[in-house]
């Protein structure tokens, strides 16, 4: 399965920071992190600040998997409406998986001031609304449930979205508080930069074959016939690590993007906030730091992995008609800015589960392992939250959320 196909954002506007060796003789460690995206990283970055023994392996290299396609919008609103969330699993934990994405928001922030690199990072503001009348009812009570919990939210009608934005609006929530953006590869490896500081040991192009759980600890092999014991692992290989899961836990999408070159103006775009709208499939638009747009959504379901969904080249027909309706998309929502121009175009897989929550903790079978599957649209908001539950976990602190993302649940 292609993770990601096509003229990369990221990793294309930025050099690779650090490489890393492979792995070329056999190991022992307290806790092995399988995977160099962004819940590996996170979780090795929690590790190592609290002084405990890490090796991340990954078998690439760092940051080139779903991370290097990720829009990187950071917000406290789940995919699946607080309202929605709350009738299928009940009002506390719906409103506390909220609370959970908004804490992860500023965690981010606090992270980034212990990071020598701002990784592009920036609060902000963002903006989810209806493109059809008849969309309007669900989120005026989507926002009554977010009021209702003590969220910061404003509910806009058409005439206020209009004095706002330039592209046709029928009533739309606006949150001051809870959101924000980041650049996902620079944040990965510096990530990763300052775990090393504090001891973590890093392996690329070193890929974990086999995983052998026993009752004391847990024996690796790597591709190279090396291996690694180590008495905790955590095994955050993204959309990879659904192969360990006998459960269909997430069925995967295809979702493209387009990135034009810095613009001059954002006429027509209310505080350059984050915009989404409640359409399914949904349109979703950021700015980066040097003021390039990003437009992303036009999902696509993926078949089975040898489908032709699942494999998607860049210059397939299908692709280029995805980035035609999305560019077309953009200059019709924002008339007045006059210079866009498409710089980058990529597609990606995005996983999507039963109720927008991620997968962290342990599985049967697996002792001695825990799993960072951050599937769903907040997958760096979840990354975070996997990050800090597993290094209580594995420093035998008690952590009753983990409740919220346990397998069968
Ligand atoms: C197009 C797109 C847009 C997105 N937009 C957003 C967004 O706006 N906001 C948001 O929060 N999230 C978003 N996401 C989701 C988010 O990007 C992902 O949840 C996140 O990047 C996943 O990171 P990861 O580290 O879990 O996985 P990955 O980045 O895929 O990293 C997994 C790593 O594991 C390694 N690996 C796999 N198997 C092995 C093995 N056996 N041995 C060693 N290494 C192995 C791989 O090489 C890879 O580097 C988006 C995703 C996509 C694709």
């Amino acid at each position: 399965m292609k993770l990601v196909a096509g003229n990369m954002l990221w990793t294309n506007i930025n050099k690779i920071p650090n490489q890393y060796n492979y792995l070329n003789e056999s190991i022992t460690c307290d806790v092995l992190v399988i995977g160099g995206g962004i819940s590996g990283a996170i979780a090795a970055y929690y590790l190592t600040k609290s002084g405990v023994n890490t090796v991340l392996v990954d078998k690439n290299i760092i940051g080139y998997g779903s991370t290097s396609g990720s829009t990187s919008i950071l917000q406290y609103e789940i995919d699946t409406d607080l309202h929605g969330l709350i009738s299928m699993i009940g009002e506390k934990k719906g409103v506390k998986s909220f609370e959970l994405c908004k804490e992860a928001v500023y965690d981010i922030e606090k992270i980034i001031n212990d990071l020598e690199d701002d990784c592009d990072f920036s609060l902000t503001e963002c903006f989810y609304y209806a493109t059809k009348a008849s969309m309007v009812s669900s989120l005026k009570k989507e926002f009554d449930a977010r009021k209702k919990h003590g969220f910061h939210v404003e509910f806009l009608d058409k005439k206020d979205a209009q004095k706002r934005f330039s592209f046709p609006v029928e009533g739309g929530i606006y949150s001051k508080f809870g959101a924000a953006q980041i650049d996902p590869y620079r944040f990965t490896h510096a990530l990763i930069a300052k775990a090393v500081k504090n001891k973590l040991k890093v392996y690329e192009n070193t890929e974990i074959t086999n995983i052998y759980p026993k009752e004391e600890h847990v024996l690796l092999e790597t591709k190279n016939h090396f291996n690694i014991q180590a008495k905790k692992v955590i095994i955050a290989t993204g959309y990879e690590g659904r192969k360990y899961i006998k459960e269909k836990i997430v069925h995967l999408l295809r979702t493209f993007t387009l990135v034009t070159k810095p613009v001059k103006n954002f006429n027509g775009w209310f505080h350059q906030c984050i915009i989404r709208d409640n359409n399914d499939p949904y349109t979703y638009l950021r700015i980066t730091g040097d003021k390039r747009i990003i437009i992303g959504g036009e999902d696509e379901k993926v078949g089975g992995i040898n489908s032709k969904m699942s494999n998607l080249s860049n210059d397939d027909l299908v692709s280029n008609k995805k980035y035609e309706l999305l560019l077309n998309r953009l200059k019709s929502y924002f008339p007045e800015i006059k210079d866009i121009a498409p710089e980058y175009q990529f597609s990606g897989l995005f996983g999507v589960t039963k109720d927008g929550l991620p997968y962290i903790g342990e599985y049967k079978d697996f002792p001695n392992c825990y799993f960072s599957l951050g599937y769903g649209a907040n997958g760096i908001l979840y990354s975070i939250l996997g990050g800090q539950l597993l290094r209580d976990s594995i420093l035998g602190k008690d952590r009753p959320e983990l409740e919220l993302f346990r397998f069968n649940r």
